[in-house]
């Protein structure tokens, strides 16, 4: 989300919180139910410069989130619970699901903890590279980066640039101006390639940052044998799928599910699209995970779940939990499905 974008939606938050107005619009757009989207869960990190900070919510607000859910009297059921309530239409209870994308390791540090204390099952979608090892989390190694450099010297378009990043202004200004050409990249191989090239002109270590964040996955066996876990699939190496060939986009996603079933030695029934915006999960796609046989599949597209989702399982929206709205107040505007009615236009269902 721009910076501008991200202003408007949390100036909107707050309207519809001080105005009541999401208590009327309740009863229309807050749905059957709800898929949280979650990534890091770990105490909040010092520091002027944390551009990646909306991947990240703190123990605490995780537990005000599961508190305001069992406060509403929300059922919290797994992925397939959801869907065979979905496919049933069975929409006595409201419901609310907990996922959270990538396979990081305070997961299960910070994050699990506090689910067993409301008994909330939670699905974690893990990317086999990461679990390896071997994958690139880019968007960290960015951030390390800028962190660290005064200057950066770089081929935007052909043309060689230098992207002036002293000063946490600068940096931050820095930092959307990389992420901008990047996502203009054709591919995830292009953003890869550039970001480690930086890295290692700068002495930034990209290679360490999977092993340092991400669950193995000898982790993951006792992680995913908890009975509140349910680990799903989020490609092989973390790609943005739509912009992959149909082949590769097909090897990527059915290759995740396998290694999970081999590594962990259980089916893989649900999948989240990396990056999951439009750009990056769209109808091809879609088509590609139904076909595949998966049970649902999860964009980051913002909605709440309706009646009309159970004929679009594999293109799933999500409420996302934002570390840059870490508010208290701001969850019953959130859970009412007005914040993201709102973003929709007012449409109820989003998923061509
Ligand atoms: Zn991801």
């Amino acid at each position: 989300m721009g910076q501008l974008r991200s202003n408007i939606f949390r100036a909107g938050l707050e309207a519809l919180y001080f105005s009541g107005a999401h208590h009327l619009l309740r009863p229309l757009f807050a749905g059957v139910g709800t898929i949280f989207m979650l990534h890091h869960v770990r105490p909040a990190r010092g520091g002027p410069f944390q551009p990646n900070r909306h991947l990240e919510i703190t123990p605490e607000f995780l537990r005000a989130t599961l508190a305001h859910v069992r406060e509403l009297d929300i059922d919290i059921i797994t992925l397939s619970e959801m869907h065979a309530r979905m496919r049933a239409r069975d929409f006595t209870r409201r419901f609310a699901c907990f996922t959270f994308d990538d396979g990081y390791r305070d997961n299960r540090d910070f994050a699990l903890p506090v689910m067993r204390d409301y008994a909330a099952p939670f699905t974690v979608y893990v990317t086999s590279d990461f679990a390896a090892g071997t994958g690139r989390l880019w968007w960290v190694a960015l951030e390390r980066l800028i962190e660290r450099a005064d200057v950066l010297e770089v081929p935007v378009n052909g043309q060689p640039t230098r992207i002036a990043c002293a000063g946490a202004g600068a940096k931050r200004d820095a930092f959307a101006t990389m992420i901008g050409w990047l996502g203009s990249m054709p591919s995830d191989v292009e953003v890869n390639r550039t970001v480690s090239d930086l890295c290692r002109r700068h002495g930034i270590d990209d290679s360490g940052i999977a092993r340092e964040l991400c669950m193995s996955w000898q982790e993951l066996q006792t992680f995913g044998n908890d009975p509140l876990v349910t680990i799903g699939a989020h490609t092989v190496s973390h790609c943005n799928v739509a912009k992959c060939t149909s082949d590769v986009a097909e090897r990527e996603i059915a290759e995740s599910r396998s290694a999970i079933e081999a590594k962990l030695d259980r089916p893989a029934l649900h999948f989240a699209y990396p990056y999951g915006d439009r750009g990056a999960a769209a109808a091809r796609d879609f088509a590609i995970v139904r076909k595949l046989g998966f049970q649902t599949a999860v964009t980051t597209r913002p909605g709440m779940l309706f009646a009309e989702n159970a004929e679009h399982m594999t293109a799933l929206p999500r409420l996302s939990l934002n570390g840059n709205y870490q508010d208290k107040r701001l969850l019953q505007v959130l859970t009412s499905g007005a914040a993201t009615a709102m973003w929709n236009g007012f449409r109820r269902v989003d998923a061509a």
